[in-house]
């Protein structure tokens, strides 16, 4: 059978490597989207020939439409448009990279109608988890993850039974800045936590990684994904990113999955499970492994971790105040206007200072995210 796919946010990291790895397949790409980098969306369009492309930005979605006057190609624009791409007839799966908040609604829509969504877009979970799983259930639609920590998982799980399993190890490469102290990183700027030491991925989870937010997000995902008590999950750092994470069971048995760490590989088992085919991802040279090393995560110097694991424990909106008001943060961060603990400090001080509605609806779980991002740019640390 030929695989179609959807592919929400080309124009990313993530997008790009998809489509490199649905050009490996053979996939076909029915559409495709993208916030305002219409270039590269042009450049997409041509190459992939998609029925159907979404540009958010309205003002990029008229100029993209004239960049492609001579091909026959439907536009869509606003964020209408990216729900009613991600329900593209004749499509089985729909890749969901877009950034933050603006993947929830697409991503429920393709639910919906039953399609397998390859998740990339983690926000949806960390805010409206318990929702999404329970429509995904109600419409018989699989969750696949291409987060690289959740997809490993997803194959070590397959080693046994759900309820033989003890925990669930969550491994995190310590981003840019795991050697050092609280004192030193008082005064790190955008520029330090961009050398993220092991994956090429965009600004914000970059800065994510160095904060260790990014792990915090990852755990709340892992709690929801595979219906896992918070208790059950365990972070540890490995700086090497070999080992994409692990799953203990009852018997003490540990099963790991180990790669190169390349993004191109769990995108691709997400597209073709449970089969799997060559893949673009180098082979794993397991004579060159001379070390792996693990370590206690430090959440002195790394709050944000702690702050996320206890967020996981709370229902309601709480996941969506801690990821706007993070994504707030690192926006602040990245123009130089907020120092490194300042995003800790403000994700804390939404927290506290935004109530959590108990049983949301969507419209609740966006109007908290969108309040806890204007709650942080007025309240600067
Ligand atoms: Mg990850």
């Amino acid at each position: 059978m030929q695989r179609s796919i959807v592919l929400l946010g080309s124009t990313g990291s993530v997008g790009r490597q998809t489509l490199e790895t649905a050009e490996l397949l053979g996939i076909k790409v029915l559409a495709l989207s993208a916030d305002r980098n219409i270039e590269l969306l042009e450049e997409q369009t041509r190459r992939f020939r998609p029925a159907v492309v979404a540009v958010t930005n309205e003002k990029a979605a008229q100029d993209f439409k004239l960049r492609v006057s001579d091909m026959d190609v439907q536009v869509l624009s606003g964020s209408n448009g990216l729900v009613e791409a991600a329900q593209t007839k004749g499509t089985d799966t729909v890749v969901t990279a877009v950034v933050g908040m603006a993947g929830l609604l697409p991503t429920l829509a393709a639910i919906e109608l039953g399609r397998r969504i390859a998740l990339a877009n983690k926000e949806t979970l960390v805010c409206a988890g318990e929702l999404v799983m329970r429509r995904a259930q109600q419409y018989k639609a699989e969750i696949i993850p291409v987060d690289s920590e959740h997809s490993a998982i997803f194959q070590c799980l397959a080693a046994g039974a759900r309820s033989e399993v003890k925990r669930i190890i969550l491994t995190a490469s310590g981003g840019a800045f795991r050697t050092m102290s609280r004192e030193e990183l008082k005064n790190v700027t955008p520029q330090m936590a961009m050398l993220h030491p092991t994956w090429n991925m965009g600004k914000k989870i970059t800065v994510d990684s160095a904060t260790l937010m990014n792990k915090g997000l990852e755990v709340i995902e892992a709690v929801h994904l595979f219906g896992i008590p918070v208790g059950k999950v365990k972070v540890m750092v490995h700086p090497e990113s070999i080992i994409h994470s692990m799953v203990e069971f009852t018997d003490n048995s540990v099963i790991a999955q180990l790669a190169q760490p390349d993004m191109r590989l769990p995108i691709q088992y997400a597209l073709t499970y449970p089969q799997r085919q060559p893949s673009l991802t180098a082979e794993l040279d397991i004579a060159s492994l001379s070390c792996l090393r693990f370590e206690e995560p430090d959440t002195e110097a790394f709050p944000c971790l702690n702050l996320a694991i206890k967020t996981a424990g709370k229902s309601g909106t709480a996941g969506s105040v801690l990821n706007g008001a993070n994504e707030a943060a690192v926006d602040l961060f990245l123009r130089g206007e907020l120092g490194f603990y300042g995003i800790y400090e403000s994700v804390l001080a939404a927290l506290c200072g935004i109530k959590s509605i108990e049983e949301p609806t969507i419209d609740d779980i966006i109007q908290a995210g969108e309040e806890a991002k204007r709650f942080v740019y007025s309240h600067r640390m």
